[in-house]
């Protein structure tokens, strides 16, 4: 902990200069400047003795940094799932790039050669291998640093990354915060002293305030760096995210869907939601017990037309009240207030049901979709309701009648024009009755389609609604206690008989899983695969008991391999315990 000291002024810092920015970092030269100033208003001894350490530090710092150079360790083998942490990693606010200096005692693991271009280091947002979202740095021997501007160090442990699309609500959640909550939670010392810094160059976007909830400093974005110095150099930092929270694939490669191999479940989604509820400091709306539905509007585009009328309906078939919540009238605690305790959640496709994963455990979502658009193609927000432990109920409505929708064909092609398009291909458009599977993210029949309005069609939705509720699971609990696996059978034995010169017997017995006597299971079997040594196919067989005595297709003087795992509730299987050797 050589810059231990750091810690103590930051404090003083904070009050003393006024930009919030100057804040975090000391520089060499501002920092002459004042020290002047600090010490006319503050006649403490204790605090300028800490002041006149900054500038040893600093001197220290760029010392270490001219020997040391830059030192960088990964994990992850393949560009799309590295995450580097860095010691003086550095950065060029003309140059935007970043830098590694080289000296003896610069580390680069993994040393890729030029590897480290084919095609990136690592990618910097979480969204897989998208060629916008690469990190690299250039390489200068630390010798150079003589001939540079005067580094500024950020003294605080930085987490470097790129945001995806600041400005949509379910980029935010899925691309951003929820792989920033859980990369900070794989590194230590990323706690709430840890300073985020978002180089995809977009500015503080729509829903800063959400990123602020993270860590207890003021993240900082690309274009804020300048102003900061030439050269800032992180004393230590983080680059990239995790992907491991990640369940969508947004179509850049092939169309977009569930990501194939989802490694979150509704648990951890739900810790992340707690978390953003309290530091929202959200207090729980309504009556206690009282339920309610949400209708999650739209007010610029994509908008229900009928909304009063759908919310009387909805209120009447339910007997709830029913309230609306728009982004552009509501704000953030609020919206998460409102809809933690909702019954359920009815709004038209959007980013904005990415806030579903606020909903309590049980709640219904109802997301209604354009006319012409098939809800199986678009599926964020249902897989994200139907993760494992997320308790969620889902249901999709669609507009299926062509005289409720409201098109726009001469709108800008961003919001779902088609007049740029050839008169063929708009005529092809306006007759098509479903948008065929396609790529992100400039289809013009998906976005001409996605950009109606809709006027809902209220007795097909409150019947869908309706069903949907009907066969709704009833409150579950919690995740975990019904979705753990058993642990190997133990002590597994044979014993074998012969019969005659065709007829054998072989009985087999093992102890239950460790873990099963600390656990109510509804229903445990066990899973017996017989193998005749040498073939390559084996025989099934599943038993109640740990032991069975097996006779057909058992014969004599024959080598088997037995392979025995238990089996929880049907579908929790658990692991083979080491392979059994017996002989009849
Ligand atoms: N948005 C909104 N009201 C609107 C239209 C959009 O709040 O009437 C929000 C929407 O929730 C999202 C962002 O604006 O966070 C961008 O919306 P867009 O239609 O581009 O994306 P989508 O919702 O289809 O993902």
């Amino acid at each position: 902990m050589r810059f231990g000291s750091r810690m103590n002024i930051a404090p003083v810092f904070n009050a003393l200069l006024v930009c919030a920015l100057a804040a975090v970092l000391w520089k060499y030269i501002k920092l002459q400047d004042h020290v002047f100033v600090l010490e006319e208003e503050l006649v403490l001894t204790r605090q300028t003795q800490e002041l006149s350490q900054v500038r040893i530090d600093y001197q220290a710092a760029l010392q270490d940094l001219v020997q040391d150079g830059t030192k960088m360790v990964c994990a992850g083998k393949m560009h799309t799932d590295r995450i580097c942490r860095f010691e003086s990693l550095c950065y060029s606010t003309e140059a935007e790039e970043f830098i590694f200096f080289h000296s003896n005692s610069s580390v680069m693991l993994p040393n890729l050669g030029s590897r480290r271009f084919q095609p990136a280091l690592l990618d910097l947002s979480s969204v897989e291998d998208h060629n916008t979202q690469y990190f690299n740095f250039v390489e200068l021997p630390a010798a150079s640093l003589k001939f540079m501007p005067k580094p500024v160090f950020v003294p605080d442990v930085a987490l470097i990354l790129n945001r995806f699309n600041p400005d949509n609500l379910m980029h935010v959640f899925h691309d951003d915060l929820l792989p920033i909550f859980y990369t900070m939670q794989q590194f230590p010392d990323l706690d709430q002293e840890a300073r985020l810094f978002f180089m995809e160059g977009f500015g503080e976007g729509l829903h800063f305030e959400l990123y602020k909830l993270l860590s207890g400093k003021q993240p900082l974005v690309r274009e804020q760096l300048k102003t900061l110095g030439r050269l800032l150099c992180f004393t230590k930092s983080y680059v990239g995210l995790s992907k491991i929270t990640t369940w969508y694939q947004y179509g850049f490669v092939q169309p977009q869907g569930p990501k194939a191999n989802i490694l979150v479940s509704g648990n951890e989604i739900r810790q992340f939601a707690k978390f953003v509820t309290e530091k929202l400091n959200v207090s729980s709306e309504g009556t206690p017990g009282e339920e309610y539905i949400v209708v999650f509007s739209r007010t610029i585009n994509r908008i229900i037309l009928n909304e009063a009328e759908l919310i009387l309906a909805l209120a009447r078939e339910f007997q709830m009240k029913t309230i609306t919540v728009s982004i552009e009238d509501h704000t953030f605690s609020d919206i998460v207030s409102l809809i933690s305790n909702a019954s359920m959640l009815v709004s038209m496709h959007g980013a904005q049901l990415a806030m579903s994963l606020f909903l309590p455990r049980g709640a219904t979502v109802v997301e209604l979709f354009p006319y012409a658009i098939n809800p199986e193609h678009y599926t964020p927000y249902k897989t994200l309701c139907t993760l494992p432990g997320m308790d969620l109920q889902y249901v999709a409505w669609t507009n299926t009648e062509k005289e409720n929708t409201v098109t726009y064909p001469d709108r800008p092609w961003d919001q779902g024009g088609i007049a740029h398009l050839d008169k063929a291909e708009q005529d092809r458009i306006l007759k098509s009755s479903e948008v065929p599977r396609h790529l992100c993210c400039r289809n013009p029949e998906w976005l001409f389609r996605i950009y109606q309005d809709t006027e809902v069609n209220i007795a097909s939705l409150i019947q869908v609604v309706r069903q949907a509720v009907k066969t709704r699971p009833g409150p579950k609990r919690q995740a975990w206690t019904s979705g753990l696996y058993p642990g190997k059978v133990r002590g597994a034995k044979c014993q074998a008989s012969v019969q005659g010169a065709s007829e054998a017997k072989l009985s087999v017995s093992w102890q239950i899983p460790w873990n099963l006597k600390y656990l109510k299971v509804r229903e445990v079997k066990y899973e017996v695969w017989i193998q005749e040594q040498g073939e390559n196919t084996y025989v099934p067989y599943t038993v109640s008991h740990p032991n069975h005595t097996f006779s057909d297709n058992i014969k004599p003087f024959t080598n088997y391999l037995v392979w025995i795992r238990c089996i929880f509730n049907k579908n929790l299987l658990g692991p083979f315990a080491d392979v059994l050797l017996c002989s009849t």
